[in-house]
């Protein structure tokens, strides 16, 4: 039987996971990174702790399969998307042996090019051309803003670099030797046509950006190289079995909880809230306005390979979600579990008699990309009880995430159904007003995996195993549970939405004036 291993390269650690060919999970390991922050706001690791923790989580999982690490037949890759990783000409002998950074790769949670991305912003033209052009608006975050830093600011690193790859893109190519990149994790640099799925040459010339700084860019699911020699004598693994070229940890994710065709969405409630809805076509958030042009991201899904183009995926991200019910627990609740706070809040009834909650507690990205954005409750009377204040919370958090599944609307996804991910998805109760406040079913596949098995997946597709990324989630992921709107709790909450939706245009200035102190 084939044995398939995904490999998450995460912020906090890697996290592998080894399936049958059935999705049965046979043995899963981790591994933890630490983070620098050198500068407040700045957030950098250096890619050789990826590699360590890579083999110290393979070294676990090859242990403890023991004589049956030899029926591993391929390996798919997922990671922390938009990380830069400089390389210079000696690492990229083929070999994977001595690939050595220039510099620790600055991360997705990096906050020090805001002028950069003003920069790109108007070097475009607007940000809607920006957006015309590689599907997305300049983030922070983002590849592109990060290496016109390094190029400004580290003239003396830039002028060593011989190749940029993605963070998973570098444990890659430790294991085979051959560097290389997907459309998927491309899609989050800023340099790739998001509609051909090749790197940009238009954006390149503009930001002058040499294209043979960039590796070959593949399908998520097609072969991209094996593993060589050394890497299994460092691992655990067998020699010569392929690696697939895997993709960002959203779409990864979304191929782990069976999101692979168009008319499905996935929600997930971690710390953050991320709707993922896969795209027949490459929409983009064109926006009423500039200021709201780009609050959703336009990128390439997982589902092709070597045979089949992949389509396309639009993520939108809010910052605190369940961060916010974590924080009423940890803050104003102490002592008391999750749970049995969700228990009290359901004494609440929808709506929570006038009392709503804005969720901005660490600024906003979406659907409100405003990162002086701040919480607030609103309509508090003293009625008002612990159980309408965290009912409120879990509301004002699913409106959030129906702001942003309206934004996909508008820009033509169809969604009729909502897959359920994060740890916000445990909760019945929150299930069930999900599936009321975005007025659709809401159902829970049987997976809770995500990012890794979604690469394990794609490792078979790679291997033949699979003929295609939908055909393997068909084989392994199916729905335990599924919620249907309530129309009369659906009808007690639409009154509250649209106060909710009229308070952050209401309070946008009041929120500036008390974050910038005047
Ligand atoms: P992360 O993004 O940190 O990986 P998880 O997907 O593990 O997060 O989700 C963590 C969040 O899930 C917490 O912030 C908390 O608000 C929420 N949570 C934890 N337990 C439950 C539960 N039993 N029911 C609903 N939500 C929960």
């Amino acid at each position: 039987m084939a044995l398939l291993l995904g490999i998450d390269v995460g912020t906090s650690s890697t996290k592998e996971i080894v399936i049958d060919d059935s999705g049965r999970v046979v043995v899963t390991a981790a591994s933890p990174h630490t983070l620098d922050q050198p500068h407040p706001g700045w957030s950098e690791q250096n890619p050789d702790q990826w590699w360590a923790a890579t083999i110290a989580a393979t070294r676990e999982v090859t242990g403890r399969l023991g004589r049956r690490a030899s029926e591993i037949a391929a390996v798919g890759m997922s990671g922390q998307m938009h990380g830069s990783v400089l390389l210079p000409r000696e690492s990229l002998d083929g070999s994977g042996e001595r690939a050595k950074p220039l510099r620790p790769a600055i991360l997705w949670n990096d906050q020090r090019t805001a002028a950069q991305c003003d920069f790109i912003e108007r070097a475009a033209g607007t940000r809607r051309r920006l957006v015309e052009m590689v599907g997305n608006a300049a983030l922070p975050g983002f590849t592109l803003p990060k290496l016109l830093w390094l190029r400004e600011n580290e003239p003396e690193s830039w002028r060593r670099t011989a190749m940029v790859l993605l963070p998973k893109d570098y444990v890659r190519l430790r294991l085979t030797g051959l560097a290389a990149t997907d459309v998927g994790d491309g899609a989050g640099t800023l340099l790739l046509d998001v509609d051909r799925r090749t790197w940009n040459i238009e954006a390149m010339r503009l930001f002058d950006i040499d294209p043979t700084l960039l590796p070959p860019v593949l399908e998520s699911a097609a072969p991209a190289g094996t593993v060589t020699a050394w890497a299994a004598a460092q691992t655990g693994l067998p020699a010569g079995i392929p690696v697939a070229a895997g993709s960002g940890d959203n779409q990864c994710g979304a191929v782990g909880a069976g999101v692979v065709e168009a008319g499905v969405a996935l929600a997930t409630l971690g710390t953050s809230g991320v709707l993922y809805a896969h795209a027949n076509s490459p929409r983009r958030d064109l926006g009423p306005d500039e200021r709201s042009v780009g609050r959703i991201h336009t990128m390439c899904a997982s589902d092709g390979h070597v045979a089949r183009t992949g389509q396309w995926c639009l993520t939108g991200c809010m910052l605190s979600a369940g961060g916010s019910l974590q924080w009423v627990r940890d803050r104003l609740f102490p002592g008391e579990s999750v749970e049995s706070l969700i228990a009290d809040a359901a004494n609440a009834p929808p709506g929570c008699e006038g009392l709503v909650f804005l969720p901005h507690l660490t600024g906003e990205r979406c659907p409100h990309p405003d990162p002086l954005a701040r919480g607030a409750w609103v309509g508090l009377t003293s009625r008002h009880s612990r159980a309408h204040l965290v009912r409120s919370v879990l509301e004002g958090v699913t409106f959030t995430m129906r702001s942003i599944l309206d934004i996909f609307i508008e820009a033509g996804i169809d969604a009729s159904t909502v897959r359920l991910g994060g740890g916000g998805a445990r909760s019945k109760f929150w299930r069930q007003m999900q599936a009321d406040i975005y007025a659709r079913p809401v159902c829970l596949p049987n997976t809770e995996e995500g990012p890794a098995l979604g690469a394990a997946l794609l490792g078979g597709v790679a291997a033949g195993v699979w003929e295609s990324v939908p055909a393997a989630c068909r084989a392994c992921i199916h729905i335990t549970e599924t919620h249907d709107p309530d129309v009369a709790a659906a009808d007690r909450y639409e009154p509250v939405r649209r106060v909710y939706d009229s308070l952050y245009p209401s309070l946008r200035e009041t929120f500036h004036a008390l974050a910038l102190g005047h």
